[in-house]
């Protein structure tokens, strides 16, 4: 299968810095995203949130892409209207101009460099084994494809997200602009091989972690949160969270433990930008994939 047009999104989230920034260096020096097999369009996804230096301005851009909501003419938010135009340029969502999308995101979790992937498919699945044979830090996430249907990244049949930290909002910083760089440096290096008909060894199986649910912060009476991630769950991202293992400590000091009996494996710990969705954490399920 052949990749003819791809596509690199930065700064989706306008407080998420380095995508913006990478657009930036990449604008003055094209050729380190140039492959003579495809051609790659660049697209600063929400410029109105980076200049507010917010995640968005009236709706989360990377959940506005559900079909029925492009289609809606009733909606007019600043990213809904955004929404439509990149759909426009990118898509549209069903029958695409292009075949690959590359979304450009940070968290202020400790999750390393991690490849978000929406759906079991098996090239995305390559190219992001290729990348951790190269980069071993690497995390791979899937998101089922029935999660991801509002993504942005949702308008082209194939995508892969990059989601690097911890990095603050709002900040940018050298070592994660790095990875980032060399992240995208090697997928347009495993497509343009793939596309010559060269597809590099990456192994027989990679171990990937499957997005099981998501974990609320405890609320009190009046909705408000009441306690804060436990320091032993803190930073421990794709770590092993086991049933009684400290998860929150309220604010009065008593700790609150897992109590699932299927040990998971935590993504997103204290990410700042779900706080006002009272998110927690996600639990994954580590699996290995076969290539
Ligand atoms: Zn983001």
């Amino acid at each position: 299968m052949k990749i003819k047009k791809v596509a690199i999104v930065g700064g989706t989230h306008g407080n998420e810095f380095t995508g913006t920034f990478l657009l930036r260096r990449w604008t003055n020096n094209p050729s380190e995203i140039t492959r003579e097999s495809f051609t790659t369009k660049t697209l600063w996804a929400n410029p109105k949130a980076f200049y507010e230096n917010k995640r968005y301005i009236d709706a989360d851009l990377n959940r506005c892409f559900l079909r029925a909501d492009l289609d809606n003419e009733a909606i007019h938010t600043y990213e809904g209207n955004r929404a439509k135009l990149i759909n426009a340029l990118l898509g549209p969502k069903g029958n695409p101009a292009f075949d690959f999308t590359f979304d450009i995101h940070t968290t202020t979790g400790n999750m390393g460099i991690t490849l978000i992937l929406i759906g079991e498919d098996q090239y995305q699945l390559r190219l992001a084994a290729f990348i951790k044979a190269h980069m071993p830090d690497v995390n791979l996430l899937c998101i089922p494809r029935e999660l991801g249907q509002g993504n942005l990244s949702s308008v082209t049949p194939r995508m892969l997200g990059l989601e690097i930290g911890p990095v603050p909002q709002g900040l940018l910083r050298h070592d994660i602009f790095e990875q980032a760089n060399e992240a995208m440096r090697l997928s347009l290096d495993y497509i343009h091989q793939v596309n010559k008909g060269d597809e590099p060894e990456s192994g027989s199986n990679v171990e990937v972690f499957m997005l099981r649910g998501t974990v609320g912060f405890p609320v009190d009476d009046d909705g408000n949160i009441c306690a804060m991630v436990h320091r032993e769950l803190q930073d421990r991202d794709f770590k092993e969270l086991k049933k009684g293992d400290a998860m929150f400590s309220t604010l009065n000091g008593e700790t609150i433990t897992f109590n699932e009996e299927k040990t998971a494996y935590p993504a997103f710990i204290n990410e700042a930008a779900y706080y006002d969705l009272k998110i927690a954490f996600s639990l994954t399920d580590k699996i290995s994939m076969p290539l």
